[in-house]
């Protein structure tokens, strides 16, 4: 759609955007500016001219593509860190006893899950997300909007209603989702989301996550992470903490912003875009992707209908694979023990990148395997 804004390499097809988004090419120019120019001319200055406000600034911009309208997210630290804050605001003060985890969720929102219930003095229950087996004991759940290893799509929707309908809250976690496909968290009610930056929105290697807060439960939100910058007065420099009545009090330390205003910077790019037509693209690039895989490889696609923008295959040897199909110039990534994946990020894959990568990837497996 708009592959001529980023740099991605001639003759490379790059079907990572799901782990790390392309830069877009202004980003190098504008971090030149912001090196040069308010960290070096301006100085301590800068942070009274956009710096400290950049992540609630930066929040609202991300708020427009996931449904949130302004002043509920908050962009700063990582997702794992987010996941944290959003659970213990969640858990806060409930006289239930359970947290239930999607038991397919990435990694990371399990262990701290664990953490989160060890801390707070909750149980963790794993629950396949078609029984979920909610009780007036579940405090919170906790679920990934795509799941990472085989690109489903869960139904926010029905998801979050059937967790209000029992009393609990949920917290989605949007790092698959944010930025390939229209998300309507102020709509459905959702009470907690989180999600990260350095895939789809092609924030750079390790920027900043987001956390969102919907306005009625700021006030009740309690960040664990009690830092000055969600301080309502951070320069009075008061001993004790008393947090920001709004969005601010998710902020924890000082922001690191030079990921942040590349971040900043990379956001330029969804100005203009329709994220339903964007959401259309991305349907047609994977149904395609899967379409010529099944007929060229015969290998299995175990992402099913209902998808994110992401496209898994089970191949055996799925580490040697993937290694050749880079060494040709198609980069995707593999998930053990047997899971190639490839993302479609819609704003710089081609129709052509889609049949060149299905093809390499028939070459490869009949080579390796024959
Ligand atoms: C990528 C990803 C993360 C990453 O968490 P970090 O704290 O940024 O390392 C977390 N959750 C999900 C679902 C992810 O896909």
């Amino acid at each position: 759609m708009r592959r001529e804004l980023f740099d991605i390499p001639e003759g490379v097809v790059y079907l990572d955007g799901n782990s790390l988004g392309a830069p877009p090419k202004h980003v190098a120019e504008r971090m030149q500016e912001v090196i040069r120019h308010q960290w070096g001319t301006r100085l301590i200055r800068s942070w009274s001219e956009g710096w400290w406000e950049a992540p609630q600034r930066i929040g609202d911009r991300i708020g427009r593509l996931i449904g949130a309208a302004e002043g509920q997210v908050v962009v700063g630290d990582s997702t794992s860190v987010n996941v944290f804050k959003a659970l213990m605001g969640a858990v806060k003060g409930t006289d239930r006893t359970e947290i239930v985890c999607d038991e397919s969720t990435f990694p990371t929102d399990g262990y701290i899950a664990q953490s989160v219930a060890t801390l707070a003095g909750l149980k963790i229950r794993a629950a396949h997300l078609s029984s979920l087996d909610l009780t007036d004991e579940t405090a919170v759940v906790l679920i990934n909007h795509v799941d990472y290893r085989t690109g489903a799509l869960n139904d926010m929707k029905a998801l979050t209603e059937q967790a209000h309908d029992a009393g609990a809250q949920v917290v989605w976690d949007l790092c698959h989702s944010a930025g390939v496909l229209p998300i309507e968290l102020d709509a459905l009610g959702v009470d907690y989301a989180v999600g990260c930056t350095y895939k789809f929105l092609n924030g750079g290697p390790g920027s900043p996550a987001f956390i969102y807060v919907p306005k009625h439960k700021q006030a009740g939100f309690e960040n664990p992470l009690s830092g000055w910058n969600g301080h309502r007065e951070p320069f009075a420099m008061e001993p004790s903490y008393e947090p920001d009545p709004g969005i601010v009090r998710a902020r924890v330390g000082t922001p690191d912003i030079l990921s942040m205003l590349a971040l900043d910077a990379a956001l330029d790019v969804w100005d203009d875009v329709d994220l339903a037509e964007l959401r259309q693209r991305g349907l047609a690039l994977t149904a395609s992707f899967r379409e010529h895989v099944e007929k060229l490889t015969g290998l299995e696609v175990i992402t099913p209908e209902v998808r994110g923008n992401q496209i898994s295959v089970r191949c055996p040897d799925a580490k040697a694979v993937m290694d050749e199909l880079i060494a040709r110039g198609v980069i995707g990534d593999h998930r053990p023990p047997d899971v190639l994946r490839f993302g479609f990020a819609p704003l710089y894959v081609t129709d052509d990148d889609v049949i060149r990568a299905a093809e390499v990837l028939a070459e490869v497996v009949s080579g390796i395997t024959r």
